[in-house]
C-alpha cells in the first residue's frame, strides 16, 4: 500500500469521526429510546385490539378445525396489510376425540360412582382386582402385584401422565386416579397421547375414599373400568411468524426478541379472553412497532394448538435453528390479557424466578404505575417450551382468572380495553428497551 493511500485513509477516518460527532447524526441511545417509546405509545389504539377480538370471536376457534384456519388467515391478512411478510408454519398433530361413554363398577359397592375421563384417556374395558398403589409413583409398585389388575392411586405427587405411565409399566390394565379433597375432576388432561397409556378414570376424593373403605371389608374386590369411543385422529394446525428486521446494525443486532400468543380456543368457547385478547394485543404491537426503528429483530408469533397441549409453541421451538435459538434472548407470551373480571396483571415464569423478560417488564411496569408487579410461577402456556429450550420467557396474564374461563361465556362484552392497553404498553415498552443496543446486560 502506498503512502499516498495511507494519508487518504487517515483523512477518511478523520472525516468519519467528525461526522459521528456532528449534530445532524442520530441522537444518543437514551433519548432515542424515549422517543421511540413515546412514538409507540401514541400509535397504540385500543379500538384496533377490540375490533380484532370482535372478528376473532365470531365463532370458537377450535384447534385443528376450519375455524382455527380462518382465524389464522384473518391474522395473516392483517399482518400483510401492515407490511409484514407472513410465514405460515403448518404442523400435524394427533387430535383426541373424547369418550362417548364411561363407567366404573365395583363389586359389592352400593354407593354412586361418577368417574370422569381425562383428555387422552384411551378406550378399553378391563375387569380385574382393584389394588391400592399409594401415590402411583414408580416406587409404589415395588412390592405389589398389579399385573392385569386395576390400580387405584391418589393424585397428589406427580402428573396424571406419569401416574398412567407408571401403572402401565408396572403391568396394570387400568387405573383409577382419585383427586385431593374439593378438586373438580372434569376437564383434566394427560398432556398428550402416549402408547404406554392404559384406560384411566378420575374419581372425586369422596368416591375414591369410599371405594378404598369398601376394599377393606372384603379382599380382594373386583371392578370393571369401561371407556368407549375415545380415539385419536390426525389433524393440522398452524403457527404464523412475522419478522420486523433490525433497522440498525450493531454487535447485538443478531439478537431476537419474541412476542407471541395462541389464537385457538376450546370447544364452544368464543375465547374472547382466552385468547383473542392476547392475539389482538400481539397484532396491535406488530402494527404499532412496525415503523419504530430498533437495533434487534422483533419476531411476532401466533400459535395454533395451545389448548391441546402447547403444541404450536413446542413445534415452533423444535424448528428453531441452533443459531436462532441462541439469538432468541427474550420471549413475551400473552395469554388471557383482557378480562374485566380477572385480577391484576401478573407475570409468570416456569420456575417463578426472574429473568430477562421479567426484569425488563418489571422496570416498564414500575415506570408506568409507580409500584411493582408480582412475579409468580406458572407453566400452563406457550412460554414454557421456550424456557425449556433455554430462552428466557414469561407469561403475561391477569390473575386470578375469571370464572367463565373455557366456557361459552368467554365473550367480548367482558373485555376491558383499559387492560388490553395496559399490557400492550408494558410488553411493547419492555421489548423496545431490550432492542436498544446499549441495554443488553439484563
Ligand atoms: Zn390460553
Amino acid at each position: 500500500m502506498s503512502s499516498f493511500r495511507w494519508i487518504f485513509m487517515a483523512l477518511l477516518l478523520f472525516s468519519t469521526l467528525l461526522s459521528a460527532c456532528s449534530p445532524q447524526e442520530p441522537m444518543s441511545e437514551t433519548p432515542r429510546l424515549e422517543h421511540s417509546v413515546t412514538a409507540f405509545f401514541e400509535e397504540l389504539d385500543a379500538e384496533n385490539m377490540f375490533t380484532s377480538i370482535e372478528e376473532l370471536t365470531k365463532e370458537p376457534r377450535l384447534t385443528g378445525t376450519e375455524s382455527e384456519k380462518q382465524a389464522a388467515s384473518f391474522l395473516a391478512d392483517q399482518l400483510e396489510s401492515y407490511g409484514y411478510t407472513v410465514n405460515v408454519q403448518s404442523f400435524e398433530f394427533e387430535k383426541y376425540r373424547a369418550p362417548t361413554s364411561l363407567r366404573l363398577m365395583v363389586d359389592g359397592f352400593n354407593g354412586t360412582l361418577s368417574p370422569a375421563a381425562f383428555q387422552f384417556s384411551v378406550s378399553g374395558q378391563v375387569t380385574g382386582e382393584i389394588v391400592e398403589a399409594g401415590f402411583g409413583l414408580e416406587s409404589d409398585y415395588n412390592d405389589i402385584d398389579v399385573a392385569g389388575k386395576i390400580a387405584i392411586v391418589a393424585a397428589e405427587r406427580t402428573s396424571f401422565h406419569e401416574l398412567v405411565r407408571n401403572a402401565g409399566h408396572a403391568g396394570a390394565a387400568a387405573i383409577i386416579i382419585y383427586f385431593p379433597k374439593g378438586y373438580p375432576i372434569n376437564r383434566w388432561s394427560l398432556g398428550k397421547h402416549d402408547n404406554a397409556f392404559i384406560p384411566a378414570l378420575a374419581l372425586s376424593y369422596n368416591e375414591g375414599r369410599a371405594v378404598l373403605d369398601h376394599m377393606k371389608t372384603d379382599v380382594p374386590i373386583k371392578g370393571t373400568v369401561t371407556i368407549e369411543g375415545s380415539r385419536i385422529d390426525k389433524a393440522e394446525s398452524q403457527n404464523l411468524i412475522a419478522l420486523k428486521q433490525p433497522d440498525f446494525k450493531t454487535a447485538k443486532s443478531k439478537e431476537i426478541i419474541t412476542i407471541g400468543a395462541h389464537y385457538d380456543s376450546v370447544q364452544q368457547a368464543p375465547g374472547a379472553s382466552d385468547n383473542a385478547s392476547g392475539t389482538a394485543v400481539v397484532l396491535e404491537l406488530a402494527r404499532a412497532l412496525r415503523d419504530v426503528p430498533t437495533h434487534k429483530e422483533i419476531r411476532f408469533l401466533f400459535f395454533g394448538a395451545e389448548e391441546v397441549g402447547l403444541l404450536g409453541s413446542e413445534y415452533y421451538v423444535s424448528t428453531l435453528s441452533k443459531k436462532d435459538s441462541k439469538h432468541s434472548v427474550a420471549m413475551f407470551n400473552l395469554d388471557m390479557v383482557g378480562s374485566s373480571d380477572a385480577g391484576k396483571l401478573a407475570i409468570q415464569t416456569v420456575d417463578g424466578t426472574a429473568n430477562t423478560v421479567t426484569k425488563a417488564a418489571s422496570k416498564a411496569y414500575e415506570e408506568l404505575h409507580g409500584h411493582s408487579v408480582s412475579i409468580d410461577t406458572g407453566a400452563r402456556s406457550d412460554h414454557t417450551p421456550f424456557q425449556k429450550a433455554g430462552i428466557d420467557a414469561a407469561l403475561f396474564i391477569y390473575y386470578p382468572l375469571e370464572e367463565w374461563y373455557h366456557s361459552p361465556d368467554d365473550t367480548i362484552d367482558k373485555i376491558s380495553k383499559e387492560k388490553l392497553l395496559n399490557v400492550a404498553k408494558i410488553v411493547g415498552k419492555s421489548a423496545l428497551e431490550l432492542t436498544a443496543s446499549h441495554n443488553t446486560d439484563y
